[in-house]
């Protein structure tokens, strides 16, 4: 087998960087977030597992037994039945018997679905972790954005996932209430995170893409971005609403300081403001 015919995710977190990129499926079952561009011109479809097997094998050629980290793709592995991901996992372990960590996009939707038992299943094979994008735990919100899940929805998939021994990472997206729904944005968060206490909260800020329904509300006025200074806003309102163990790398006083010289230094607000205004070109 050639090696230019390994497939691998197009997307992963940034913490997986420096992993071992599978691809398992292609694009996402649910397409549907507003804010999303990632594969809306990707037809989503299960590999046939022989096709993931010679991928692991040529993998195991280019990189030897070095990749402690793998992180598995496209959007949402956990759609493959428990029983499939088990035998994947079975074949990564037996190339890269050193692997530490094997983590996987998962929506909660998807994980309400599982059972306990099957979750453990695929948590035993040696999937470690999951990555949810929660992005927002506002009703309203989620409804607008079409995230195609409830608060309670991510809520209860993510409690079942800590249930059966993943790590639990949860995905913020900050702005995406906009200049109008900053304070509910946070709320809803924060009410969601106190419930999960994920072990790692990552924020991501909200910036538009082309081949996004949210874009086109972005051109056409419809959507008002949130300003730098709304983001830290919220931001602030949401961390002192935490109440969660999590590993989370933002902290108030940061906050507070970039909050001060966005007041006190015009130009340092101007040039934020520009570089909103370059999202929109
Ligand atoms: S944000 Fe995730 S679940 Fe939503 S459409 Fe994009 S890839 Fe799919």
């Amino acid at each position: 087998m050639l090696y230019t015919d390994y497939d691998h995710p197009p997307y992963r977190p940034p913490s997986e960087a420096g992993s071992l990129l599978l691809r398992v499926t292609r694009g996402c079952p649910w397409n549907q977030c507003t804010f999303c561009s990632m594969y809306k011109d990707t037809s989503f479809e299960r590999r046939p597992l022989d096709e993931i097997f010679q991928d692991i094998e040529t993998a195991r050629r280019i990189y030897g037994a070095g990749p402690r980290t793998v992180f598995i793709g496209d959007s949402n592995s956990l759609v493959l039945s428990p029983e499939t991901l088990a035998k994947i996992l079975g074949h990564l372990y037996e190339h890269f018997p050193t692997t530490e960590r094997v983590t996987s996009y998962a929506r909660s939707r998807t994980l309400c679905k599982k059972s306990i038992d099957e979750l453990r299943l695929i948590r035993q094979a040696g999937l470690t972790r999951l990555h949810v994008g929660l992005e927002t735990g506002n009703p309203e919100l989620l409804k607008e954005i079409k995230k195609g899940a409830t608060p309670e929805q991510m809520v209860e998939g993510c409690l079942r996932a800590k249930e059966a021994g993943f790590e639990v990472s949860l995905y913020v997206l900050a702005g995406i209430g906009g200049e109008e729904k900053w304070q509910q944005h946070a709320d809803g968060t924060a009410a969601v995170l106190n419930q999960v206490d994920p072990h790692f909260i990552r924020i991501r800020t909200y910036v538009p893409t082309p081949y996004s329904p949210l874009w086109d509300s972005v051109q056409n006025g419809s959507f008002q971005l949130a300003s730098a200074e709304t983001i830290l806003r919220e931001q602030r309102r949401l961390v002192e609403w935490l109440n969660v163990t999590s590993q989370y790398l933002s902290v108030l006083q940061t906050i507070d300081k970039a909050l001060d010289d966005l007041q006190q230094d015009t130009r340092y607000r101007e040039v934020l403001e520009q570089k909103r205004y370059l999202t929109r070109l």
